[in-house]
């Protein structure tokens, strides 16, 4: 079997994605590899691929013991045969598995970095071919790292220990350079075959709110944005996660928590509760996250600041594994530096560790103050060169705001920084600014100096606002201390002469609700009835399982199935996410209620699969297909006729015309709806049982009332 049949034939895919294929290839040919890719960027296929095609077993060894079980499940789903080697397993478990692995019944033996090196583990390896040693999540090896893992350490022992020294792979999100350095050498990677793909993830839509009340912000978001769908909220600490989910539920916005202090068996269930689809929202600390596959997590909010950029993108990375467009919204206020300093304040690192800590605070402090694009600022980070300004896909990009020339103010400060002597931090020179009577600042006698009070007339929370924008511009340096000092930089100079304007967003500190404009990245025009008519049997079947419902199938594979009605066996295994095992132990039932849906609703305009169209939907393509309705629309055609020219259902016309209405077109619904007394039936059904889904409005109504006339009123009457 070659690597495309096998991509095919197990994975239900047709293509690689970025530098898969080269790590593959790398790992079959017997080369250490090393792939930085980013979150969702197809990490495990790299190693899962290569461990069916090589003569023995592969070794993958992972922090995450809760989530071996859901990535071993996966693989058997998929007809890989897998185990897992941790310390959840009771002896008499453990002893079997070791028993079967020595038998060769596995091609992938997941296990925990404290095992490799016990002597259980070790005899076993003695007596079995390893072919390969894949290292998931190959940062926690750094002390660099945010994740940094002492068992890890363990790792280059265990492998010197096989006698034929296997391939090593190593994958990681991460890659600054020390990172990755240190997984280099500690590893003991020989020349090892790298892959680094571009760290952007152009579903994710970035955005920094700065709230004055930030509960207010995220209730008005869950309302509004992502209904029924998942989402994580990271807070700083275990007392915020229990006080926000309490209130969340209180207030109808059923969220479960998770954090570090929860007892194990509560933490699991919220846990399980989230994955499993049962709650849609989990509160949670940085303790959550790390090796969570759930892909479709719609929206990931920063309730509070992380403490660096790597944190930030890793947490938010977690948004959109799947490739749809999901936001990451970062909640900023003053108050979470403070608390983050005070982290590093308390730790008892080195100097130099320390610095690094504050330097990397204040990247993301700056991120939070930017006005250029969000995407580019993480891109550069990561030492990539953006390709343009402007991403068109973040909150600054697509915030278009008007901006106000801050010159003026900008110099003032300046100039305060410059006379108190570059010999104190924000708070200091904001007070001066200000006038203030504050006990420092009268001690130090800084009422003398000529700046005092010159700006008296702004609060001190704007002030701060541009200080902060005026370091992240570089016209402003914040020394990477403790107690960070403003200093001036060679930009200052121009900036104060008046050769160099600045300028800042009008709406410094307005509260304003996310935008949104992104491209889907896989089908979009597929039937929501019959989407949701799968996914409850998808649900049914990951419950009699015990599987989570998108080791089962993912939405997106999902949403391919009610857009294009596979009826048969070919057509079925042509869905993205379907390989041959899955259609084997799924295909008859999902055939099923397909075609019984078929049958009910005499859907008769089926459409063909067009990869070309799926695999690679660029903007133009979209905009063109809604603008070509639209253009219909505007002809004053009826739904029908729209449907009928544009060869699709009247569904997704009416899907369509919402979008062009999203996008800023009017579209006049009270056109397509022909009977007002229906109208008001849907109306009063609507006020009996609510907007949450259509099903139970329908029930309420006669037969002869469609779902689309529903959605239509809904539309027609502003309702969602
Ligand atoms: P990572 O570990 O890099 O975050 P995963 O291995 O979890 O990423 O993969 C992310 C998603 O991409 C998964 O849903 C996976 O099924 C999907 N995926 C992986 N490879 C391909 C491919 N070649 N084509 C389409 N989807 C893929």
């Amino acid at each position: 079997m070659d690597i495309y049949e096998a991509l095919s034939t197990y994975f239900g895919y047709e293509e690689f994605k970025t530098g898969q294929e080269k790590l593959i290839k790398g790992s079959l040919q017997g080369r250490d590899v090393l792939g930085i890719m980013p979150t969702g960027g197809g990490k495990s296929l790299c190693y899962q691929l290569p461990a069916i095609l090589l003569e023995g077993i592969t070794i993958v060894i992972s922090p995450l013991i809760s989530l071996m079980k859901d990535q071993v499940d996966s693989l058997n789903e998929m007809g890989i045969p897998g185990t897992y080697i941790n310390s959840t397993l009771e002896d008499e478990e453990f002893r079997k598995r070791l028993e079967a692995i020595r038998g060769g019944k596995y091609k992938i033996v997941y296990v925990a970095p404290e095992r490799l090196n016990t002597y259980l583990f070790s005899n076993l390896i003695r007596d079995i071919e390893v072919s390969m040693v894949a290292i998931d999540e190959a940062h926690c090896i750094s002390q660099w790292g945010h994740d940094f893992r002492p068992s890890y350490l363990e790792i280059p022992r265990f492998i010197n220990s096989i006698g034929n020294r296997p391939a090593v792979s190593a994958y990681t999100a991460t890659a600054t350079k020390e990172v990755i350095g240190e997984i280099k050498e500690l590893i003991g990677l020989r020349n090892p075959l790298e892959s680094i793909i571009g760290f952007d993830r152009p579903n994710l839509f970035y955005k920094v709110v700065k709230a004055s009340n930030k509960y207010a912000y995220l209730k008005e978001y869950l309302e509004n944005n992502f209904q029924g769908e998942s989402g994580i909220i990271y807070c700083a600490t275990r007392k915020t996660v229990e006080a926000l989910a309490k209130r969340l539920n209180e207030e109808g916005l059923p969220a479960v928590g998770y954090h570090g202090g929860m007892a194990g068996e509560l933490r699991q269930e919220n846990q399980d509760r989230f994955i499993f689809n049962g709650t849609k929202i989990i509160v949670a600390t940085n303790a959550f996250g790390m090796g969570i596959d759930k892909p479709d997590v719609r929206f990931v909010i920063h309730y509070n600041m992380p403490k660096n950029m790597e944190s930030y993108y890793q947490e938010a990375g977690r948004a959109g594994r799947d490739g749809e467009p999901s936001d990451c919204i970062l909640l900023y206020s003053p108050a979470d530096i403070v608390k983050q300093k005070l982290i590093i304040q308390n730790s008892t690192l080195s100097l130099e560790r320390e610095t690094n800590l504050y330097e990397n605070l204040q990247y993301l402090v700056d991120y939070c103050h930017t006005n250029k694009c969000l995407r580019n600022a993480i891109l550069s980070y990561f030492g990539e060169e953006p390709e343009n300004d402007e991403c068109n896909n973040c909150g600054n990009c697509l915030d278009k705001s008007e901006m106000v020339d801050i010159t003026i103010e900008a110099q003032k400060i300046l100039s305060c920084i410059y006379r108190v002597g570059q010999r104190y931090g924000t708070n200091i020179v904001v007070q001066v600014l200000r006038g203030s009577r504050n006990k420092r600042v009268l001690e130090a006698g800084l009422d003398k100096v000529s700046t005092y009070g010159i700006m008296k007339e702004y609060s001190e929370s704007v002030l701060k606002e541009i200080v902060m924008t005026l370091v992240s511009m570089d016209y402003i340096r914040m020394t990477a201390d403790r107690f960070p000092v403003l200093k001036l930089t060679s930009l200052s100079g121009p900036v104060l002469k008046g050769e160099i304007k600045v300028y800042h967003k009008k709406d410094l500190l307005e509260v304003k609700a996310p935008m949104k404009k992104v491209e889907k990245a896989v089908v979009d025009d597929f039937d929501e009835e019959l989407f949701s008519l799968l996914r409850e049997l998808r649900y049914n079947i990951s419950r009699d399982k015990g599987l989570p419902p998108y080791v089962v199938f993912h939405d997106s594979t999902l949403k391919e199935m009610a857009a294009y009605f596979p009826q048969d066996k070919e057509a079925f295994l042509d869905i993205k996410g379907v390989g041959l095992k899955k259609y084997e132990n799924y295909g008859e039932e999902f055939i099923g209620v397909i075609k019984d849906y078929i049958m009910e609703k005499g859907v008769d305009n089926i459409r063909p699969r067009e990869r070309e169209w799926i695999e690679k939907p660029t903007g133009k393509t979209n905009t063109n297909r809604y603008q070509l309705t639209y253009d219909c629309y505007n002809q004053g055609l009826s739904l029908q006729e729209i449907a009928d020219e544009r060869n699709f259902t009247t569904g997704t016309i009416i899907k369509h015309l919402e979008r062009c209405e999203s996008d800023g077109q009017t579209v006049q619904w009270s056109r397509f709806i022909d009977d007002p007394m229906k109208e008001s039936k849907i109306l009063e059904a609507i006020a009996r049982v609510g907007l949450e889904k259509l099903r139970p409005i329908k029930e309420e109504l006669p037969e002869d009332i469609s779902y689309d006339d529903i959605k239509l009123v809904i539309l027609n009457n502003g309702l969602k």
